[in-house]
């Protein structure tokens, strides 16, 4: 054993390798070496483990390049997103529009009047030039921006009622995913939450019912990602209102995804607009920028100018403001609905969410050849009819057809799924795809760069 610790190459000498100068005049002495320290440390336990030196050994420089090349890679990748959900929490949610993304370089290649008002020489608000946009968008008297729309509920439960009651439905006390639970939010924020109704039905009476002294708020939560059918009963926004203007109680909602258009007109099935409930006479509306809204995460709050002054001077905003980036590219999503007929195109979470089933059968049939010749030994491919899903728990149980090519195992056996699909993930661009009823399914709903994916799988 004492003989392969002695094989061991010293670092000195690994540093004056010529195979390793390139990776040096790349990321320096001190990376380099800090990676061959960790080699020998690998090495070494290795021998130790197993009394025989690692199969790299044979070469170190070229170990070392193809660490250092790994390590190298953003910890963001980018990926082909075949799951079938198009706004997908863990693959990043909305991808953004070209003039977003120019707006976001532009920004940050130069100073910008983020909180400079040219007219007067003077300080101006961050929040300022997409609130006006957003008051044009929806008809609201002045908006907030924060971090996400966890951070909006957060934000409007903290300024408008601390110490003080918020009635709630019983049906409407969500859980998101990452532990997003209303329950919890109201207890950060210092409220006090009160449960009216039951689960399935919540009449305008039981609120009325929960007024007391202390109360601060009304509030709804749209019930984004499940759907209570059958024997139900929800008050509407403009019942509540009423109520609340009897007893001058703000009426506050978290819509969660919201979109500014009908989406409809899109055959995409209904979603609550913001401006809808505006109309109603809701107080505060929030929703996020990163889901239907097709643009960056962000918490965006309309509504009354008086509230979202209170809002605008608590702390927590201090806390919870956007910077630049993110206002650049709010600024400019919200720019293209102004032209809500070119919006189809311009914006791509509409675009992949309207894209037709046909288009995608065509799509699927020029994909579907190559990848069966490279495939077809171990695997039996198909065309198959799926359904897509919006995903971050808008809709979620409405369902868009698309098509997927399937994959199969010839023996049947389920390993042989997982070991494609783990090696898929470990591509230089991963393919992510998902695995059901014994089979691996390729959505191609969400798949622009078609020629990428076949180099990508056949190579
Ligand atoms: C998604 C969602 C949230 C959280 O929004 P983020 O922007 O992800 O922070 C809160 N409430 C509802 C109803 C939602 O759907």
């Amino acid at each position: 054993m004492k003989t392969l610790y002695s094989q061991l190459p010293a670092i000195d000498s690994l540093l004056r390798d010529p195979a390793l100068q390139p990776l040096l005049a790349q990321t320096g002495t001190a990376f380099t070496t800090h990676q061959l320290r960790a080699m020998q440390q690998e090495a070494r336990e290795h021998i130790q483990q197993h009394q025989t030196l690692p199969a790299w050994h044979a070469n170190w420089p070229q170990e070392a390049l193809r660490r250092a090349a790994r390590q190298q890679q953003s910890a963001l990748r980018p990926v082909f997103n075949l799951t079938g959900t198009v706004l997908h929490t863990n693959l990043g949610r909305a991808q953004l529009s070209d003039r977003a993304i120019e707006a976001v370089v532009n920004c940050l290649r130069q100073p910008v009047t983020l909180e400079y008002a040219l007219d007067e020489a003077a300080r101006g608000h961050r929040d300022n030039a997409v609130s006006a946009l957003l008051c044009e968008l929806t008809g609201a008297e002045a908006a907030c921006i924060v971090n996400n729309n966890a951070a909006a509920v957060l934000l409007m439960l903290a300024a408008l009622a601390p110490g003080r009651e918020v009635i709630v439905s019983r049906g409407e006390l969500v859980e998101i995913g990452g532990a997003f639970r209303i329950p919890d939010v109201m207890r950060q924020a210092g409220c006090t939450l009160v449960e009216v109704g039951t689960t399935n039905r919540t009449h305008l009476k039981d609120y009325r019912a929960a007024i007391a002294e202390n109360s601060g708020l009304l509030m709804k939560v749209h019930t984004s990602n499940y759907q209570i059918q059958g024997f139900t009963h929800a008050v509407t926004e403009a019942e509540l209102v009423e109520l609340g203007e009897a007893y001058q109680l703000p009426v506050i909602t978290d819509l969660g995804s919201g979109s500014l258009i009908d989406m409809t007109g899109f055959g995409l099935p209904a979603e609550p607009m913001p401006q809808q409930l505006i109309a109603a006479g809701v107080s505060l509306v929030s929703f996020s920028g990163d889901k239907l809204l097709g643009g960056p995460q962000a918490g965006i709050i309309i509504g009354k100018k008086a509230l979202i002054e209170q809002l605008q001077s608590h702390p927590l905003k201090r806390a919870l403001r956007v910077d630049k980036m993110t206002l650049a590219a709010l600024e400019a999503t919200l720019q293209l609905y102004r032209q809500p007929e070119t919006l189809r195109e311009a914006l791509p979470t509409l675009r992949l969410l309207t894209r037709c089933s046909q288009d995608i059968l065509q799509q699927a049939e020029r994909v579907m050849p190559p990848l069966a010749q490279r495939y077809s030994a171990d695997f039996s491919l198909a065309i198959a009819a799926c359904s897509s899903q919006i995903g971050s728990g808008s809709l979620p149980v409405e369902r868009i057809p698309s098509y997927a090519i399937t994959f199969t195992p010839r023996d049947g056996r389920g390993s042989h799924l997982n070991h494609l699909s783990q090696r898929w993930r470990s591509l230089a661009r991963p393919v992510i795809g998902r695995i059901q009823e014994g089979k691996l399914w390729l959505d191609l709903r969400c798949l622009d760069d078609e020629t990428a994916l076949i180099q990508a799988l056949v190579a």
